[in-house]
């Protein structure tokens, strides 16, 4: 059973909030690329990719945080990606860092203006980031033993990712202005230079135009 208020350790805040911005992160980007998806020859989910969602502990609390117990029972001999349903992948939260992550060319360039592609670019590697705890420590690195050691350093780092979301989700508001959005960019790449990968970047810069 959940526990709930000040029963709760900092483990158990650490994998709420965690899934917290997992969630608003799904919220603002989930469905904006599936054009691209769609018409892909190669589609990049597979079966070993979402077990990854069940063999990392704490991926697993996340994700039975937010949606129970979701996976099939004979999710070890599946060969289809199995947490994929005909409305895109069933995990709003709790799916391993690699599949918001990873991106290809056709993907980043279909972002649409400028400050889609400063803010696509932005969130698809938060949670990567943000779940690296330490050099040699991430999230999908720890288990039940490991995990309370590093809650507090883990939640330091997600209160930083909140903060830099609520920023980049300026970019996608149209009642700030253009100076405004132009200050939230650059504020951006101060404090998250390496969420902008040389994918995203050469992305950006084809929109900024010579
Ligand atoms: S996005 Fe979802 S369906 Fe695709 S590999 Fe990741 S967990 Fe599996």
């Amino acid at each position: 059973m959940e526990r709930t208020g000040t029963d709760q350790t900092e483990l158990d805040r650490a994998i709420i909030e965690y899934a917290d911005i997992e969630m608003e992160v799904a919220r603002l980007v989930d469905g904006r690329m599936n054009h691209v998806c769609a018409t892909c020859r190669k589609p990049c989910c597979r079966a070993d990719v979402c077990a990854q969602a069940i063999e990392c502990w704490f991926l697993l609390q996340v994700s039975r945080h937010v949606h129970g117990q979701w996976w099939p029972k004979d999710w070890q001999s599946r060969k289809d990606p199995f947490a994929m349903t005909e409305n895109g992948c069933l995990l709003k939260a709790g799916r391993p860092l690699i599949c918001r992550s990873f991106v290809c060319d056709a993907y980043t360039e279909a972002y649409g203006s400028l400050w889609e592609a400063v803010f696509l670019s932005f969130v698809s590697d938060l949670l990567f980031l943000a779940g690296q705890i330490t050099r040699s420590v991430s999230v999908e690195s720890l288990d039940e033993s490991k995990a309370p050691a590093y809650a507090s350093r883990l939640r330091q780092r997600l209160a930083e990712a909140r903060q830099q979301l609520d920023l980049a989700k300026r970019l996608l508001d149209p009642a700030e202005t253009e100076l405004d959005k132009h200050r939230v960019a650059l504020k951006l790449l101060c404090l998250a230079p390496r969420c902008f990968r040389a994918t995203m970047r050469r992305a950006i810069l084809d929109r900024i135009g010579d």
